[in-house]
């Protein structure tokens, strides 16, 4: 008998839900029986129980059209994760204005953006949760990540101020803070770099356990802060850095 927490009356949304995180998110998701509508800029395929939505956390009415599309198909929504990001690398001054609004508008935006559209079928769950991917950049200090920093560090503070705004109406509001997870985001960034097999190793040493952190520990991670069991935690940030924060 599985020991995983059932979702099998629960409907997620998860936006980025098309790759690395959001993917296994997704896939954790389903294996515990919810069903999931992945809105990202490229969903992938439907499945059994898994709506792809086509959408651009951008842009509000393509948002508003997807969760009632996952609310249709699925009878509500209970679930909102917000895994759709963008990186940016450099010291403050290294990105033009069009950037720091450019990823400021998709990772910060984009959340206020995702969670207004899903909002009205949240209030109608009997179990409403929202899990927000923040990031050890909003934790540390981190060299060449001003931006992207920022952008992550204001995830956190919205976080908390969303959980203050919905604690009254029973939906949760968390954060997780993954250190350097091996998705297809951080393979792009090592193949960008001279020497791939090096920064790879750098990045894990950085982290006290000594490796990169799987996108499935984040996954059981944002389960944990969905699931009723976690029915007295809101407000909260979850590192799942492998120490990085902590010790
Ligand atoms: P990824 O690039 O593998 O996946 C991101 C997904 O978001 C992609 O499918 C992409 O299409 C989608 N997306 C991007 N812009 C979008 C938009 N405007 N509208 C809709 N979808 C959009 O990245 P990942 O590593 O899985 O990162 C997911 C989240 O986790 C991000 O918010 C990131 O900041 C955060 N995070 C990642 C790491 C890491 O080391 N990978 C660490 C900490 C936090």
């Amino acid at each position: 008998m599985s020991t995983m927490t059932s979702f099998s009356t629960l409907v997620a949304v998860v936006t980025g839900g098309g790759s690395g995180i959001g993917a296994a998110i997704t896939a954790a998701f389903r294996a515990r029986g919810a069903r999931v509508g992945v809105l990202d800029l490229h969903p992938g395929d439907p499945a059994d129980g898994l709506l792809p939505v086509t959408a651009d956390v951008t842009d509000r009415g393509s948002l508003e059209a997807a969760t009632a599309a996952v609310a249709e198909a699925f009878g509500g929504i209970d679930i909102l994760v917000n895994s759709a990001g963008i990186g940016a690398v450099g010291p403050v001054e290294g990105n033009d204005d069009a950037e720091w609004h450019r990823v400021l508008d998709v990772n910060v935006v984009g959340i206020a953006r995702a969670t207004t559209a899903a909002l009205p079928y949240l209030r109608r769950s009997r179990h409403g949760a929202i899990v927000n991917l923040s990031s050890i950049a909003a934790n540390a200090g981190l060299v060449q990540r001003a931006l992207y920093s920022a952008s992550k560090g204001a995830v956190h503070s919205l976080t908390l101020a969303m959980a203050a705004d919905l604690v009254g109406e029973g939906i949760r509001v968390n954060c997780l803070a993954p250190g350097t997870v091996d998705t297809p985001w951080v393979q792009r960034l090592l193949a960008r770099t001279g020497d791939p097999e090096a920064e790879r190793a750098r990045l894990a040493a950085r982290q006290p356990t000594g490796r990169l952190v799987t996108a499935d520990e984040v996954a059981a991670a944002a389960a944990y802060l969905a699931s009723p069991e976690a029915g007295a935690t809101t407000g909260m940030s979850l590192a799942v850095d492998g120490g990085m924060s902590g010790l």
